[in-house]
């Protein structure tokens, strides 16, 4: 690492959060460092679709969406969390979401109010999607980071941090130490980090074989690692964002076709198949974590994905043909064989099956209410029943606990860690919703700047 000097802000990991952190801590009149792992900056906010959700901001205005306000936002987040959240964090996350969407805009990133939508269940759209996705936001971040003269280390996996009478004071990678007035934790998740996940991810535990992560290889944990061996409390245990898959395709598919009938070890429907990944991922594991999505041979030749985002995924007629040739997808003449081979009860599962066809016919879904529109009948052999589990893991919840001034809390006493701070994913009981991280990274990232650039 360069400078030996030191810095007066040294911020460990370069994705949204710590770009953010960077940003701030210089603009606040810092000198300032971003070690990164990776042999280059972005992180997970990189990779992802770069929905940010926030309340009261000028591109929901001119989008039309009055009314809307941080007040009415951080109503609605604890409701949705059913208060299991930390009120003094959301309240700042909700206050400070259109100053930081007014800042990223500043910097260049592009917020088109023509694709602001509905992220779940608000009265209001919320949910800003950058152009270029997460890589927009980077760009622009990235971009502010040379104006205002941040240094960056790039390839360097920072290791421990160095500690002196309790006050952290520099970060150490490998044999290389640096001092620092201020260390920035911004590590993003460990999800491709399997002992971690079943040390704080404990539903994970019985899918760890098969979990997968879209997250940067880079990002295993460390900063969740240094801040516990310097004594940091942590929050969030078996929180975890995961979506349901198949393991026959590497895409992220957040959201499964309509034409799938999704029923749990009992044969029964469960839920509408097409619910948000926040809806259908938790009730897959609270009905015994595996759901079997049945369908016809129909609909697999029709199969043209569940269009997602993140590449065309496993839905599609090549894919589904291809594994059940290989006879990685049971498939059987008739429902009950076909419950058989699934381990379903066959006659629960043919009553389901039935009713569902009674529903396609009657145009209405009796039980759930799915679109009809998007449901298909299952009567034309042969028949294919896919297991699926949670087993993409794209973002973790379980890290390190801060105040509401991004200070890293000690275990022992809850009383910030002098000289330790931290944002984005490496935090625990983070706010957790569809578009939440990306702008709680940079939020809280943004805030960890000013106060680290202050403090130091
Ligand atoms: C495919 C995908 C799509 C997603 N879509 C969305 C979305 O649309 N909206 C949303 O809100 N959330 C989304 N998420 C989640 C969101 O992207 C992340 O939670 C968020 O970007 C995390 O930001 P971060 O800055 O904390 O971490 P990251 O952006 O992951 O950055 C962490 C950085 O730290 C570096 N690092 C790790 N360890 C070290 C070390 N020891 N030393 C130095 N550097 C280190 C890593 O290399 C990495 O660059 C998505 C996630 C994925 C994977």
């Amino acid at each position: 690492m360069a400078g030996s000097e030191g810095y007066d802000v040294v911020v460990v990991g370069g994705g949204g959060a710590g770009l953010a952190a960077a940003v701030s801590a210089c603009e606040a009149g810092a000198s300032v460092l971003v070690a990164e792992a990776g042999a280059q900056v972005g992180g997970s906010t990189a990779l992802s679709g770069g929905a940010f959700l926030a309340a009261g901001t000028a591109v929901q205005k001119a989008a039309g969406c009055e009314g809307d306000s941080a007040a009415e936002f951080y109503d609605y987040f604890l409701a949705v969390n059913r208060w299991d959240i930390e009120p003094s964090i959301v309240r700042r996350y909700c206050d400070e979401g259109a100053a930081a969407v007014q800042w990223l805009t500043e910097l260049g990133v592009e917020f088109p109010p023509g694709e602001i939508a509905r992220g779940e269940l608000e009265r209001i759209p919320r949910l800003h999607r950058a152009a270029g996705g997460g890589a927009g936001i980077v760009a622009g971040l990235r971009s502010a980071c040379n104006r205002v003269g941040v240094d960056f280390a790039l390839g360097t996996r920072v290791t421990e941090l160095v500690e002196r009478d309790g006050v952290v004071v520099g970060v150490r990678a490998g044999d290389d130490e640096l001092a620092a007035g201020s260390v920035i934790l911004t590590t993003g998740g460990f999800a491709n980090n399997h002992e971690l996940v079943a040390e704080h991810i404990p539903s994970a535990r019985a899918v760890l074989d098969g979990l997968r992560s879209p997250a940067p290889g880079t990002n295993l944990g460390d900063g969740l690692r240094m801040g516990l061996a310097v004594g940091a409390a942590t929050a969030g245990t078996d929180r975890a964002q995961v979506l349901l898959s198949a393991g026959l395709t590497s895409d992220i598919e957040p959201v499964l076709p309509g034409w799938l009938i999704c029923v749990d070890a009992t044969g029964r429907r469960f839920v509408d198949e097409t619910a948000h990944y926040h809806v259908m991922n938790p009730l897959t594991l609270e009905h015994g974590g595996t759901t079997w999505a049945i369908f016809d041979e129909n609909a697999c030749q029709e199969a043209r994905g569940s269009g997602s985002r993140f590449g065309a995924g496993m839905w599609t007629h090549e894919v589904l043909s291809h594994a059940a040739a290989g006879g990685q997808i049971p498939t059987a003449p008739d429902i009950p064989t076909l419950a058989t081979r699934l381990g379903l009860p066959a006659a629960v599962l043919q009553t389901t099956i039935d009713r569902y066809n009674a529903d396609c016919a009657a145009g209405q879904d009796t039980l759930f209410f799915k679109d009809a529109a998007r449901m298909v009948p299952c009567a034309t052999a042969p028949f294919y029943g896919v297991p699926l589990r949670p087993t993409i893991m794209p973002v973790t919840g379980f890290g390190l606990r801060i105040d509401s001034d991004t200070r890293v809390l000690r275990a022992a006493d809850n009383r910030p860690l002098t000289g330790l701070y931290a944002a984005g994913e490496v935090v625990g009981r983070r706010i957790f919703s569809g578009g939440a991280m990306i702008a709680a990274g940079v939020i809280f990232g943004r805030h960890a700047g000013r106060v680290a650039a202050a403090d130091h």
